[in-house]
């Protein structure tokens, strides 16, 4: 089993202030047997640094990253772990070149799954936490802005609009099927939900 960590809650602030437009996404931290893995490290380096603090880790202790996709909010960072293997879909890059992801690379209590939509090559991770639930750590297949409510039952949930993705028809047709097979999402941007099974 997986131990599962939300670093950062990530937020986006649609609001222009002084021309900046402020977001971050959710940064998360998975322990399986030896790795440590970020998920998404994010643009806010004094925030990550804190965290890892609080933690009682070093950007050193971190074997990989993890990225859902290359929206700079959600990339940022990643250079940032010196000991840590980069990951996307595809390859894993540190600074000696880079290999072929297998799945070996993150372990086998760490799947990854294509959920394309937001982007076409936007991936999220399905992991099984401490609890026995199966947590999606679904990077931008779901996200909010901090004014807006999050509702978060089937119809809402599959419905949900994404005003910077590319195409919502794919989106929606995703989160229907994984709806299905996840207990917990931890959103791209907002605040990780329970699924409600009963409902549909
Ligand atoms: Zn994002």
């Amino acid at each position: 089993m997986a131990k599962i960590s939300v670093l950062i809650e990530g937020y986006v602030n649609l609001k222009e202030k002084n021309e900046i437009f402020e977001h971050n996404c959710t940064v998360v931290l998975i322990e399986t047997k030896g790795k440590k893995i970020i998920f998404d490290p994010g643009l806010d380096r004094s925030a990550l640094l804190k965290s890892l603090e609080k933690h009682e880790l070093k950007v050193e202790d971190i074997t990989h990253v993890f990225l859902s996709h290359n929206h700079i909010d959600h990339c940022l960072l990643m250079g940032i772990f010196p000991k840590a293997k980069v990951c996307t879909s595809v390859h894993f890059y540190n600074s000696n070149g880079y290999g072929k992801m297998i799945p070996e690379v993150l372990g086998d209590e760490v799947e990854i799954v294509h959920t394309p939509g937001h982007l076409q090559n936007h991936y999220s991770l399905l992991v099984n936490n401490e609890e026995k639930q199966k947590v999606l750590i679904a990077g931008d297949l779901w996200w909010w802005a901090i004014n807006e409510e999050q509702k978060v039952d089937y119809k809402s949930l599959i419905n949900k609009d994404d005003y910077f993705g590319k195409d919502l028809n794919q989106t929606k047709k995703i989160r229907e099927k994984i709806i299905k097979k996840v207990d917990v999402v931890i959103p791209g941007h907002g605040k990780s939900f329970k699924i409600n099974h009963k409902e549909k």
